[in-house]
């Protein structure tokens, strides 16, 4: 395996610290709102990461955080609270807020094939070790209270910026402006807050006693903490989007490594933006996309994570409607190809092992989907058996999750009669029921509503229901 560290800003080798287990950590969201779509790419990204290494044979671990305390945002936010803000529009408590939108971003995850991870964590069930590594910080000189508050002093490190060359001026600039103009408790401008007691929020509504007063934790300090509780003192990977490397990921290094002595986590994976025509897109700029609008403008979720399969992680990837047009119509293209395939016969084992080591490679090469998915081209173009093609392909979907097989066989039913493939519907009453449907086509068409829904509601009495939708009429047994 093989993948791109943005600490080493080079693709490596990968060597996880125990042969054949995979410790993972990835950020969370905050669940003050809906999950957009561009922050739903590094979830897919990652996914595919995670799939392709039990693809390629290790034991996998990944615990996941859910910022559900209200931070002050560090990065390039406006300040507010996050949390705060989301209780308010919505009249709700904090704790509402969190567990509503935490249960729509796993909804998203659902909708997309995401592979739910195997320990999420809220941070409000975890304030006693965080005041156990802010003491800890204190005690070793790496920390120091002023203003009632508890900071992490950047200056007692060698390297502070470990990660640096993957931060643009840019994204130095954001980071250090609100604390530069706001705190002047800070003996370094890239300081940053461990505990609040006093903050420019003080209507904070989740607070919890501490030694350095009634307050709560910064940001930083809930994925060190989540990450060594649930893994132990080294992580093999840890995942985000390159807007969290700095100050996020820049300061969790910093703290987790003054707290532990040693080096925390070797392999940095970071995954590069949504962008449409006029730059980033995000919550706060532009039309703000998320899965279920993709789906009431008529796409499917699964395109969207085709789509994003395309192109590398570390690319930027261009997002428009056309764009998500064409990638409809070439899954729809894709499904209709895998419909037609037969089981005809056994499976060839040498050509099996030939095109699947071609897809391990591909995709274990720093995760290239977009390679994966021409693998897949490559299979239904191949000099084989169907069988063995749909084997292949089946095999490759544990990696790529779209489906393929299941969306092949739903189209393969839906052409054979209409009725969806119900297998209790003999030759017969398929006929007849295909008629009447015809006749109530003919029957709205000369706008005869009354006899349209005469048959609708004979076929109802000879217990068919039919509904109608945009593929055409539906029907099935009630
Ligand atoms: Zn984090």
């Amino acid at each position: 395996m093989k993948l791109y560290n943005t600490k080493s800003k080079r693709v490596e080798e990968f060597v996880p610290e125990v042969p054949g287990k995979v410790k993972i950590y990835t950020c969370g969201p905050t669940v003050y709102h809906y999950a957009h779509i561009g922050n739903l790419r590094s979830y897919i990204c990652e996914d595919v990461l995670i799939k392709t290494l039990k693809y390629a044979g290790f034991d996998v671990k990944r615990v996941m955080n859910i910022t559900d305390v209200g931070h002050l945002s560090s990065d390039a936010d406006t300040g507010e609270d996050k949390m705060l803000k989301g209780a308010k529009r919505e009249h709700k408590t904090v704790l509402e807020i969190a567990d509503f939108y935490t249960k729509a971003f796993f909804g998203d995850f659902a909708k997309l094939n995401i592979g739910m991870p195997d320990v999420v964590e809220p941070a409000t069930h975890c304030i006693p070790e965080f005041i156990h590594m802010i003491e800890t910080l204190l005690e070793k000189g790496y920390a120091y209270q002023a203003g009632e508050n508890v900071y992490f002093d950047t200056s007692k490190l060698d390297n502070y910026y470990v990660l640096g060359g993957g931060v643009s001026e840019e994204d130095l600039m954001v980071g250090v402006r609100d604390d530069v103009d706001e705190d002047t408790n800070k003996r370094n401008k890239s300081d940053f807050v461990l505990w609040f007691t006093k903050s420019k929020f003080d209507d904070q509504e989740l607070k919890w006693d501490s030694p350095w007063g009634y307050g709560y934790p910064g940001w930083h300090i809930e994925c060190s903490c989540i990450a060594i509780k649930h893994l132990g003192e080294t992580l093999d990977i840890h995942c985000g989007g390159v807007d969290n490397i700095f100050p996020h990921h820049t300061n969790e290094i910093a703290q987790s490594e003054a707290y532990l002595g040693h080096q925390w986590c070797k392999y940095w994976f970071h995954v590069h933006h949504l962008v449409d025509r006029n730059g980033k897109m995000s919550k706060s700029k532009g039309e703000f996309i998320t899965v279920d609008l993709l789906k009431e403008k008529g796409y499917d979720p699964i395109v969207y994570r085709f789509f994003c399969l395309q192109s590398h992680y570390r690319k930027p990837l261009e997002f428009s409607y056309e764009v998500m047009d064409n990638m409809t119509v070439s899954f729809d293209k894709l499904i209709k190809r895998i419909a037609q395939l037969k089981d005809d016969g056994a499976v060839d084992n040498a050509v099996f092992e030939e095109y699947r080591k071609r897809f391990t490679e591909a995709v274990t090469n720093d995760v290239n989907t977009s390679m994966g998915i021409t693998v897949v081209y490559d299979v239904l173009k191949a000099d084989t058996n169907d069988s063995t093609k749909k084997a292949l392909i089946g095999s490759f979907d544990e990696v790529l999750s779209l489906d393929l097989l299941k969306r092949a066989e739903e189209l393969s039913a839906k052409n054979s009669d209409g009725s969806n493939g119900d297998p209790g519907v003999d030759e017969e009453t398929v006929r007849f029921v295909t008629e009447k449907i015809e006749e109530r086509k003919a029957a709205k068409k000369a706008k005869d509503f009354e006899k349209a829904d005469a048959i609708r509601a004979e076929l109802l009495e000879k217990g068919i229901a039919i509904e109608d939708t945009r593929e055409g009429v539906k029907w099935h047994k009630i």
